[in-house]
């Protein structure tokens, strides 16, 4: 299948390359093989006219739980412990692999319409997930997380779905343990030794709020970010998502072992977890990915909302209106997400990179006048301008 977007504005996302107005892209197969300013040569199987559109990155959840759509509006407005053991794992309890399925069907839909092409989960019957990655054509990358007294079933399950999905393009692994405060530290060391032996990376949360930060230190006398190194978690590529209670020595750790962040802003409102430090996590040179946290702590799973949040709440938690700019936020959700997850070629738009690629209608009142597109993709956009997804190649929604 051979795809040309013309006449175009193009967010390549490629610091070299930057936005080309009145552009084109090509795409053949799975990759992307041209993009520039003249039409390149040679038949297309479909042409989509860009005139008012832009052409963006797919959008990369690097942080969520899919089929927790089905808890969303279940359990609002209360503090993460108590929403957490007295609704949600209740809940959990409860749902069986049919009811991940469904949930995550929902959740992929709602991404696909919102331009979200990659999310990185973190959830149990994760083999459900990936069969419905893979029905509708997103890019998944799993996990059947690990807590408690798991570990043995949870390697059998991670090996299971391994060979199940081995000859998909579409989907590949994390390891997680779900936590400091649901993971022994033994489990943990267990989990770190298992992702080196298998080359995975790790993908856990990690100092979400002053109750976990201060809980640790009271019973290990350390920080939740020095334990999870002590436990030798970091010495495998890690996403760990919320780093909201951090101290500076806990943000020299995570640079020291490239450990990405994966931020989610809402969720931390949502929850009074409170605001992760990224522009100092920024400064420092840290990778710092976006991701939605499930829908039950958000409560949707719409990237253009977090990308404006994360522009958004560090202007007004540190009263600079120059922290964390437009192009930052949207550097969050696309080639930072891509660098967390362990993709080298994915995340912007550039010849030989994997074929991602999400159309944004700028033709509407609420994006009127452009001055600057990736400062109205920020700002203005809203997942309903989407108008044409495409994952791997191939367009999985229209609008
Ligand atoms: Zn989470």
């Amino acid at each position: 299948m051979k795809t040309l977007f013309e006449n175009i504005t193009v967010i390549t996302m490629d610091n070299d390359a930057g936005v080309i107005k009145n552009g084109c892209a090509a795409v053949d197969g799975n990759k992307i093989k041209y993009v520039g300013t003249t039409k390149p040569e040679g038949e297309f199987d479909r042409v989509i006219n860009g005139e008012n559109k832009a052409l963006i990155p797919g959008l990369i959840n690097a942080h969520t739980h899919t089929a927790m759509t089905l808890l969303r509006g279940y359990a609002d407005d209360m503090n993460l412990q108590d929403w957490l053991y007295n609704k949600i794992f209740p809940f959990e309890d409860k749902m069986t692999p049919e009811d991940v399925r469904r949930g995550s069907e929902i959740a992929i839909d709602e991404m696909l319409a919102g331009g979200t092409t990659c999310f990185s989960d973190m959830y149990f019957f994760q083999a459900e997930t990936g069969r419905a990655a893979i029905q509708k054509g997103i890019r998944a990358v799993l996990s059947d997380c690990v807590n408690f007294d798991g570990y043995e079933r949870k390697v059998k399950l991670m090996e299971e779905m391994a060979e199940e999905f081995s000859g998909s393009d579409l989907i590949t692994f994390t390891f997680s343990p779900h936590a400091i405060y649901t993971c022994s530290f033994e489990l943990l060391e267990k989990c770190a030794a298992y992702a080196k032996e298998h080359n995975m990376p790790i993908h856990t949360h990690l100092a979400e709020t002053r109750t976990e930060f201060s809980d640790c230190e009271i019973e290990h006398n350390m920080t939740p970010t020095a334990y999870m190194e002590s436990a030798g978690l970091f010495e495998n590529p890690t996403i760990a998502a919320h780093c909201v209670v951090m101290t500076d020595s806990d943000l020299e750790i995570l640079k020291k072992h490239n450990v990405s962040v994966a931020h989610n802003p809402i969720s931390n409102l949502k929850l009074a977890s409170g605001i992760a430090p990224v522009p100092k996590m920024l400064d420092m040179g840290i990778n710092v990915a976006l991701g939605t946290d499930g829908a039950s702590s958000n409560n949707s799973l719409d990237m253009f909302e977090e990308i404006k949040a994360a522009a958004l709440i560090h202007k007004g938690a540190g009263l600079d209106p120059t922290a964390v700019p437009a192009e930052t936020a949207l550097k969050m959700a696309t080639i930072n997400g891509a660098k967390a997850l362990g993709f080298d070629n994915l995340g912007m738009i550039k010849e030989g990179y994997l074929a991602d690629l999400v159309v944004v209608d700028l033709d509407t009142p609420h994006l009127r006048p452009i001055y600057d597109p990736i400062s109205s993709l920020v700002y203005s956009a809203k997942c309903g301008d989407v108008e044409y997804t495409m994952v791997n190649g191939n367009i999985v929604y229209e609008r």
